[in-house]
């Protein structure tokens, strides 16, 4: 491991290991085949802050989804006081500055899927007095007040009460993530929110045409509202081929009842899985480099500044990581290469951690 990896401050912006450890009944300190983040590869990855998402299905939106946030955070701030020798719970970026002196590793809650609440700004306070510290407009699903690129727009973005939502979040402090919204509900974002945002996962659509990711435009536009850009490592948002295979595969109309819905990373619950396991598998992609996480972190930073990119790695959350980058282990390579590419060791730093860590203080500040 590299100095400057060592004395960084390195915050990944989304996995999702809650959810795999409520499917496989296993805690983040047990030994699960599938893991791609456990509390080995946290600390062999010598991550300081990891935001684990509070996931809720988009089979729960109007049945029950607040309740399954719920059930995510209690799950994940037991998990944090299991192992409260090497984790800490934290709600804050003076949190995770303790945690890196304490060389502990802070556990924080995003939650994700915007119908978590409901459609009820209490409901959406209630998650944040809970811990969570920002929360994924949407999922893969359009929901009733923000449009996904995942699914048919219905509002052109965000509906009036979506504009309410981000002016709450504003005043929460809760950071409002535009990872999976549309073009539109992104665009209607900034010119709502009055802080920086930030995607916790999404990469570049220049170089890999997913509407997942995010165009020059919208990174360009990000750094303009001083945002962060947090790069996801799913081999179908980092490399071109592997994205044309699984959305050439998700538009065949014979998919079989357990086929992943449109631009999934993630199946809802009505898809278990082992079965989106499965077909993933029956697709015959080809294998993502390492380095093709490299080059959206060096196109995001081209385009945006370096000012304006991050990791958010999406463990646990996809059915194919690049190679030599399966668990989180892997992360200090991540700084080896940056710096092999030209990166100095401050803007390393920016990249892994600080970027991150000065937006959270922006959106703490902005609180009312
Ligand atoms: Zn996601």
């Amino acid at each position: 491991m590299t100095d400057v990896h060592r004395r960084s401050i390195i915050v990944d912006g989304h996995c999702d290991s809650p959810y795999r450890m409520l499917r496989h009944n296993v805690h983040l300190d047990e030994h699960d085949t599938e893991a791609q983040l456990d509390l080995k590869s946290l600390r062999a990855g010598g991550i300081t802050a990891s935001f684990f998402a509070a996931y809720v299905p988009p089979f729960y939106a109007g049945r029950g989804a607040a309740a399954f946030a719920h059930r995510l955070i209690t799950l994940i701030q037991e998990e944090a006081r299991r192992n409260p020798e090497v984790l800490t719970y934290c709600t804050d970026a003076e949190g995770i500055r303790a945690a890196k002196r304490d060389d502990k590793h802070a556990l924080l809650i995003g939650v994700e899927g915007g119908h978590a609440i409901e459609d009820s700004l209490d409901i959406l306070r209630e998650l944040y007095a809970r811990g969570a510290r920002y929360m994924t407009l949407t999922h893969v699903n359009t929901n009733n007040w923000c449009d996904s690129s995942g699914d048919a727009p219905r509002h052109n973005g965000l509906t009036d009460f979506g504009r309410d939502v981000v002016r709450a979040m504003n005043d929460l402090g809760m950071i409002v993530d535009i990872s999976h919204v549309s073009d539109a509900a992104y665009y209607a974002v900034l010119e709502t929110t009055r802080v920086p945002v930030v995607a916790t996962h999404s990469s570049c659509r220049a170089i890999c045409n997913h509407p997942r990711n995010m165009t020059d435009e919208m990174l360009r536009d990000l750094a303009q509202n001083r945002g962060v850009c947090m790069i996801n490592f799913f081999s179908a948002f980092v490399n071109e081929q592997v994205a044309q295979v699984i959305m050439r595969a998700q538009k065949r109309p014979q998919r079989g009842a357990n086929g992943p819905g449109e631009n999934e990373e993630m199946p809802d619950d009505r898809t278990d899985w082992d079965s989106y396991l499965k077909w993933f598998g029956t697709l015959g992609c080809p294998v993502a480099k390492f380095d093709d996480v490299i080059d959206h972190i060096v196109h995001a930073a081209t385009i945006a500044g370096v000012d304006h990119v991050g990791l958010g790695s999406d463990f646990d959350g996809v059915p194919a990581l690049p190679d030599g980058l399966q668990t989180a282990a892997a992360l200090p390579r991540i700084t080896e290469r940056l710096l092999a590419r030209g990166f100095t060791e401050d803007e390393v730093l920016k990249v892994l951690g600080e970027n991150f860590m000065r937006v959270f203080g922006d959106i703490e500040r902005g609180a009312r």
